[in-house]
C-alpha cells in the first residue's frame, strides 16, 4: 500500500485523497498489465464528478472507465462508499456519514449570513425572531432545548423561537461545531 498519492488532476488541480489512492491504484494496475510506465491522468474532474478520458489502447480506456465508476462511488471525504449527490448547488460524492456532516455546517454557514443580513438591514428596533420550523431540521435538533423560548398562540400548539439575540450567544458554539464538521 504504497502507492503515490501524489498524481494530480487532469486540471492541475490536488485529487481528494481517496480518489487520489484510487486514481493511483488502477495508474499502477495499468502499468503491472503492461510492463509499462504510466505516470499521467486516466480521469478528468468535469462538473465536480471524475469522468474517464479516453485513449486509442482500450487497456487504457478500460482502466480509466473503472476508475471513474470506483471513484464516483467513493467518498471525497473518508474513503467510505458514497453516493453522489447535490451539496450546497454542486455534485459531490459523499457516504452518508459525511454527507450530514457538511450539510450541518453549511446550514450553520446560512444560519450566520441570515444573522448578518438581518443585523444590517432590520429596521431600527424590529426584533428578528427565527420559528423552529424556520430551520432545517439538522440545525434545528443541534439547538439545546434550553435555548429555545415558548409562545403559546390562543387555541393553538405551543410556538418555540429564537430571537436573534439568541442566536447570536448560539453562534460561537455552532460555529465550533461547524469547525468539528469540516475537520473531522
Ligand atoms: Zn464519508
Amino acid at each position: 500500500m504504497n502507492e503515490r498519492l501524489t498524481f494530480n488532476r487532469h486540471d492541475g488541480e490536488a485529487w481528494p485523497a481517496p480518489w487520489a489512492t484510487q486514481h493511483a491504484h488502477f495508474i499502477k494496475r495499468f502499468s503491472d498489465v503492461r510492463h509499462q510506465y504510466w505516470s499521467e491522468p486516466l480521469v478528468e474532474l468535469k462538473g465536480g464528478l471524475p469522468r474517464p478520458l479516453s485513449f486509442d489502447d482500450s487497456v487504457l480506456s478500460g482502466m480509466a472507465r473503472k476508475a471513474a465508476q470506483v471513484m464516483r462511488h467513493t467518498c471525497t471525504t473518508c474513503g467510505k462508499p458514497g453516493k453522489v449527490l447535490r451539496l450546497g448547488g454542486a455534485w459531490a460524492v459523499r457516504c452518508g456519514r459525511c454527507c450530514g456532516k457538511t450539510l450541518l455546517a453549511n446550514q450553520i454557514q446560512d444560519l450566520a449570513d441570515a444573522l448578518d443580513s438581518v443585523s444590517d438591514f432590520a429596521p431600527f428596533g424590529a426584533t428578528a425572531v427565527w420559528h423552529e420550523h424556520d430551520l432545517p431540521m439538522l440545525l434545528r435538533s443541534s439547538i439545546p432545548s434550553y435555548c429555545w423560548r415558548c409562545t403559546v398562540p390562543p387555541g393553538q400548539e405551543p410556538l418555540r423561537y429564537l430571537a436573534r439575540e439568541d442566536i447570536e450567544s448560539l453562534m460561537p458554539w455552532l460555529n465550533k461545531l461547524a469547525a468539528v464538521m469540516n475537520d473531522d
